[in-house]
């Protein structure tokens, strides 16, 4: 025999060992796919489907059988909280916390997290809170402890110890400065109600110096100075936040024309009020400044302001319009049966008006009628804008 017939009759057995192993290998494969629960590929397309709860069924009858599939366990948990079922999550997720088969620390850590979730959602924040404090010196989970401890000490209030955490919390990535300003002027608050006005002053002093751009600081200092019958300086205060953002000069162009009327100076705050209208023709000026404003000014500069207004899509134009209609109809110049027709226009503006949401959230589109700084959906801060589209 020589070489070549020799290959010939070697290679097909190398084929054939080679396709055998292949077979082997495919068939052990194929059976060890098999042995994964049936009933898993079942959750999955349930949860495709949006079934959710029959698909958080088929899981937990697999983990009945296959209590060492813990991470299946912990995202099963995580289901029933995102289903709104609370206590069964806490059920599951501490159930899961005393498993034998919980071996890894960092695992640990990751279904007290969860667990503290699930309080959480519950309402249970003491708990919440328990559980959070035990991984602050978590390498891996610490960050988000100390996030969900933030939000938990906002919704409680606690401005002092929010504060505290945001300040560990606080990155090259994110400075909290906004919010640790925001935190000192809620305590400025609480002191002012106390009548603790130093206190409060210092709290919004600490404002101040970590956020210089927090306007609602200087009308919170403002509303103290008023308090202490120190118009001129509240009037001086309030004024800064032209500098901070002009936007937020219509929540204190009442107050400064109120303290110059205490002062007696109207002349004066008919130049900054008419000022701050041609400045910025794109503010939001509330219609109470116009009804004041009225007693002052002559009818066809207000009525030429409220146009103007209504031109630059600043504040809210069925509002204005139903002012103007106002002012109108107070006039002596109007025929009678004209005066009838008004009416009817106003009503139906009013009746639309009181539909409108002042205020609108960038975020998350929450809209609303009063002003908040910090948005009551979303939980973000100094989110709130104006909303004069509608
Ligand atoms: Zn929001």
């Amino acid at each position: 025999l020589n070489l070549n017939v020799l290959w010939l009759l070697i290679t097909p057995i190398f084929f054939t060992l080679g396709w055998i192993a292949g077979r082997i290998d495919m068939k052990t494969v194929i059976n060890q796919a098999k042995q994964m629960p049936k009933k898993l590929y079942q959750a999955i397309d349930f949860l495709i489907e949006h079934k959710t709860g029959i698909a958080s069924d088929n899981l937990k009858d697999i983990i009945l059988k296959e209590p060492q599939l813990t991470e299946l366990q912990l995202s099963l948990g995580k289901l029933y909280r995102s289903r709104g079922e609370n206590d069964i999550a806490i059920k599951t997720h501490t159930k899961l916390l005393n498993s034998q088969f919980l071996l890894n620390p960092e695992e640990r850590e990751n279904v007290i997290l969860e667990l503290a979730k699930d309080f959480h959602n519950a309402g249970l924040i003491d708990r919440a809170e328990n559980l959070l404090t035990k991984l602050i010196d978590s390498e891996r989970y610490s960050n988000k402890a100390q996030e969900l401890l933030l939000n938990i000490y906002q919704q409680d209030k606690n401005w002092l110890d929010a504060i505290s955490m945001a300040n560990k919390l606080t990155s090259s990535d994110y400075s909290f400065h906004t919010e640790v300003a925001q935190f000192n002027c809620e305590l400025a608050l609480d002191a002012m109600i106390k009548s603790n006005l130093d206190s409060a002053k210092s709290y919004l002093k600490k404002a101040l110096e970590t956020n210089k751009k927090c306007a609602r600081a200087n009308i919170i200092l403002g509303d103290v100075y008023k308090i202490e019958n120190l118009h001129e300086q509240a009037i001086q205060t309030w004024q800064h936040i032209e500098k901070q953002n002009y936007l937020y000069l219509p929540m204190v162009t009442e107050k400064i024309f109120d303290s110059y009327i205490e002062l007696n100076k109207i002349k004066e705050a008919l130049i900054l009020i008419e000022g701050y209208l041609t400045l910025y023709p794109n503010l939001t000026i509330s219609e109470n400044l116009f009804i004041k404003l009225q007693n002052f000014i002559d009818k066809d500069k207000l009525l030429s302001f409220l146009k103007n207004s209504i031109k630059n899509k600043s504040g809210n134009p069925s509002k204005l319009a139903f002012f103007i209609l106002e002012i109108y109809n107070n006039s002596q110049l109007l025929p009678k049966d004209l005066k009838q027709d008004i009416e009817i226009i106003k009503q139906l503006l009013n009746n639309y008006n009181n539909k409108l949401s002042r205020y609108k959230c960038r975020m998350c589109n929450f809209k609303s009628e009063t002003f908040f700084w910090q948005c009551p959906a979303c939980y973000e801060w100094e989110s709130i804008t104006s909303n004069p589209s509608e």
